[in-house]
């Protein structure tokens, strides 16, 4: 007699837990209920000698964990920069870690590769970029610009006769680096990492909307041709200010160009709205650069980790992250470990292809497009509230509000944060504190907007009694 094998009750237990989590996410707050020392309180003990049955350690970490979780994937979110989860790419996202491909070498997974490269055709496609780029899977932002950084480090410094993966960085020829006032921390971070220093960099100013200014870039470059002709330059632009939404000017590609520079683009959350034909302006030129950064786990709506790292010149990318072993089987082809920092790793392309294929080309913009219009009517209804000001030009995702003051504004932001109905983070842009609305998650709709909108109007009028 044969019985159909039942699944691990371990794995029944979590796709309980999570069904429960996700069914949660319309009514519950967004707030977690227990902090950091109580959630560790619930699961402290001596490391056991003795071991447990998966499906109870499932329910153990289900019932320690659930209380501190965050609930970022509800439509009502809108903290930092995120992005939410579609259906097919969680789905994907379990199978990738049941399959437990490493997807390093072509010969190791064929199907974590050519998944990949489906997606990377499809990607490219999307974002209007080269179609013969190379595509890194990476872990996020941080380490797309990074890989980026690399092949641009490798490219400037062999046109300079130099073989930075051979010889490092000891007397090399020092290359210039440009960024932007308001470049994302992970730029630095990135330009650390590769031995460039994260506080060499030359700043070229930027616009009350954080963009950086063509013409100011003009008169580093000219200046620095003047001090150190021909020497090799990096310029590196943002599509996507997290403050402003703003986009770098894409007349910026060409001017860097000139001077002979790398091009290398943060587009984090930005790069997508070239995949809205309504938003697509707004990265007009940028497809021009030599290597772009972006995330899938931002506004792709792919879970964690998942970040894109685009070079134009393949070679550039390969001669930067690849390594070849006796142990290896290794292809002629290039393999996947070419592309990223990482040696083994999980097939990462699984969760992309099936988010880009849930959506298609036109679900795509749909969702970028909307995202970009539940922002405009945050700007709109939270600027028609007394003594509340938008205080940048919204033409993307991101709102930045002030209200009668910075006091008032962190007070604000604090109360907002703990009433929980919404969330939405405080910063500084521009010497001003503000409260940041980000909207990147697919989740969001019109009624999650009212609702977060009626949050906050209650929570400024509970600040504003006292
Ligand atoms: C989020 C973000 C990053 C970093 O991306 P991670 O995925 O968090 O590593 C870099 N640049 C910009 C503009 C971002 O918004």
């Amino acid at each position: 007699m044969s019985h159909a094998p039942q699944p691990p009750r371990a794995l029944a237990e979590a796709a309980t837990a999570a069904h429960a989590w996700l069914a949660s996410l319309d009514t519950r707050p967004v707030n977690a209920t227990h902090d950091v020392d109580q959630v560790e309180a619930a699961l402290a003990r001596p490391f056991p000698q003795q071991g447990a049955d998966p499906a109870d350690v499932v329910r153990e970490l289900v019932a320690a964990a659930t209380p501190g979780l965050v609930a970022t994937p509800s439509g009502r979110y809108f903290g930092w920069v995120r992005g939410g989860v579609l259906d097919s790419a969680l789905a994907a996202d379990w199978l990738t870690a049941a399959w437990d491909q490493n997807a390093s070498l072509l010969a190791g997974s064929p199907a974590g590769a050519a998944v990949e490269r489906v997606a990377t055709t499809w990607l490219l496609d999307a974002l209007h970029l080269p179609p013969t780029a190379a595509v890194g899977f990476v872990t996020g932002g941080q380490m797309a610009n990074f890989t980026c950084l690399a092949a641009a480090r490798h490219a400037v410094l062999a046109r300079a006769g130099w073989d930075v993966e051979r010889d490092g960085l000891l007397g090399a020829p020092a290359p210039g680096v440009f960024v932007g006032a308001e470049r994302h921390v992970t730029v630095d971070l990135a330009l650390r990492y590769l031995g460039l220093g994260q506080s060499r960099s030359v700043v070229v100013a930027a616009d009350d909307q954080g963009r950086l200014r063509p013409d100011a870039l003009e008169q580093a470059l000219a200046a620095d041709e003047q001090g150190h002709p021909g020497r090799p330059r990096i310029v590196v632009l943002q599509a996507g200010d997290v403050h402003s939404g703003a986009f770098d000017p894409g007349e910026a590609v060409a001017i860097a160009h000139r001077y002979g520079a790398w091009v290398h683009v943060d587009g984090a959350f930005g790069l997508w709205a070239a995949a809205s034909p309504r938003h697509r302006h707004l990265t007009a030129g940028l497809e021009g650069a030599d290597s772009w950064a972006t995330d899938a786990h931002k506004t792709l709506n792919v879970p964690y980790d998942s970040g894109l790292a685009i070079v134009a010149d393949p070679a550039a990318l390969h001669a930067a992250m690849g390594e070849r072993a006796a142990y290896l089987i290794q292809d002629e082809r290039p393999d996947p470990l070419a592309a990223v920092p990482e040696f083994s790793r999980r097939a990462r392309g699984f969760t992309v292809w099936a988010a880009l294929r849930e959506l298609g080309r036109d679900g795509l913009a749909a969702m970028v497009a909307g995202f970009a219009d539940h922002a405009a009517r945050f700007a709109r209804e939270l600027a028609a509230l007394d003594g509340v000001t938008v205080v940048n030009d919204v033409v993307y995702t991101q709102v930045c509000v002030a209200f009668r003051g910075d006091v008032e504004t962190r007070a604000v932001a604090a109360a907002l944060l703990r009433e929980g109905t919404t969330w939405m983070t405080p910063s500084t842009w521009r010497g001003r504190s503000v409260l940041r609305v980000s909207v990147s998650n697919a989740r969001t709709d019109d009624d999650d907007v009212a609702r977060a909108i009626a949050a906050l109007t209650r929570v400024l009028g509970e600040v504003r009694a006292g």
